[in-house]
């Protein structure tokens, strides 16, 4: 019998390690947990480590000690923050990482498993919108591989999987629309937290929940699927897709089309991941009754309500740091928003603002932080990162009339 695949969850206790968890349970003897983290979760990673028992586990920085008072083996060893999560990536029995941590914090993990060649399982978009060339170069170098978890990237992996990339017209990402999508735009300057937080079709967490609102989260889409497939950007568009059925599609240049459909289940893509090297993963996931769907819509996406779509083809015309920047920016937004400190179209504004910000530093670049216009290294992606965030604090802070 094969031996087990040994894995590590950075990640396990936010919803798409919650998910995993369940493909585990259904597959004990297929799958091997080495080692699991979480950011002060420490009941439910705690919970996990004693039923699954990991030789490793990774908590956030100073909470080391009272995840120990509740682990039944002592001898379990912990780490903490992000030197932790390192740790983890760089530990030789780990066969498949998956990286499913939210936010900038798990990409010196996802560098650290990319040296080692190992294949990532990966939700984490913001590591790939941050260091999306640097992390192409890593993959071409040491033959490491990622395999998307985002649902629309999983899809169109896989359909992309089945043609030449030569024959691929365009790459197509599914949009749910989110709760607002059928809303009025006039509307929209009362959304409140609360109602931006409650998603349709999908159970996530808070971070990626208001970027649906927004539709940023397919603005961060288009852009991970440009490095993920180093396709032109413009060949990748997305579409509105209520029933999240369809996840991707890809348009082949004779006219025919690939499409994945399956239940907006996260199991279906980390299952998909763990069974590339060749193991029946059972999903759990109940087949789709193609009869009692009903009716599948597509539409445009209204670019007057969700302008958010069009910074995504603005900042990979620019490339380099212009992505990470825009992260950082709606990173930072989100908090703001989530704290009601800003209304929910104040996001707009502000986003725009800033890619005009950005634009120009790339048409002036003898006034623009090096690490913006040419990125070489991680700390350059961070930076960029962080020079977003502080674009917005920097704004709140002198106050400026921008409304
Ligand atoms: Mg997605």
């Amino acid at each position: 019998m094969k031996p087990p695949i040994k894995i590590a969850i950075l990640g396990a206790t936010g919803s798409v390690g919650s998910s995993l968890i369940k493909i585990i349970d259904q597959n004990p003897n297929l799958i091997d947990v080495q080692s699991l983290s979480a950011n002060k979760n420490l009941d439910l990673l705690a919970s996990l480590a004693n039923r699954l028992k990991p030789k490793k586990l990774c908590v956030a920085a100073g909470m080391a000690e009272r995840l120990l008072a509740k682990l039944t083996d002592k001898t379990i060893i912990i780490y903490e923050g992000e030197p932790g999560l390192v740790e983890l990536a760089n530990d030789k029995q780990v066969d498949l990482l998956f990286l499913l941590v939210a936010g900038v914090h798990g990409i010196k993990a996802l560098f650290a498993a990319l040296k080692r060649g190992i294949r990532v399982g990966l939700s984490n978009k913001e590591s790939v919108i941050l260091g999306g060339k640097l992390i192409n170069q890593l993959l071409a170098t040491y033959r490491g591989q990622i395999i998307p978890i985002d649902s629309e990237h999983n899809a169109l992996y896989q359909c992309l999987s089945a043609r030449r990339l030569s024959d691929v017209n365009r790459l197509i990402l599914t949009a749910s629309g989110g709760p607002f999508l059928n809303y009025p735009r006039n509307s929209f300057p009362k959304i409140t937290p609360r109602q931006a937080l409650k998603h349709p079709m999908w159970e996530m967490g808070s971070k990626i929940s208001i970027d649906s609102a927004t539709m940023m989260n397919k603005c961060l889409e288009i852009i991970e699927a440009h490095y993920l497939f180093k396709f032109p950007v413009a060949q990748i568009s997305a579409i509105v897709h209520p029933q999240s059925v369809v996840h991707g599609i890809v348009e082949f240049k004779e006219g025919s089309s690939l499409a994945l459909m399956g239940q907006p289940d996260m199991r279906l893509p980390l299952s998909h991941c763990l069974g590339i090297g060749g193991d029946d993963i059972n999903s759990g996931v109940p087949f789709m009754d193609l009869t009692k769907l009903g009716r599948l819509e597509f539409f445009e996406i209204d670019t007057k309500k969700f302008p958010t779509i069009n910074l995504a083809y603005e900042v990979l015309t620019l490339g380099e740091g212009a992505p990470a920047y825009l992260n950082g920016v709606n990173q930072e937004l989100v908090e703001e928003f989530l704290q009601d400190k800003i209304s929910f179209t104040d996001i707009f504004k502000i986003l725009q603002i800033s890619v005009e910000r950005v634009k120009y530093f790339f048409h002036n670049l003898s006034k623009a932080p090096q690490f913006l216009v040419n990125q070489q290294t991680l700390d350059d992606a961070l930076a960029a990162n962080f020079y977003g965030q502080e674009f917005v604090s920097k704004l709140f802070k002198s106050k400026k009339t921008i409304f």
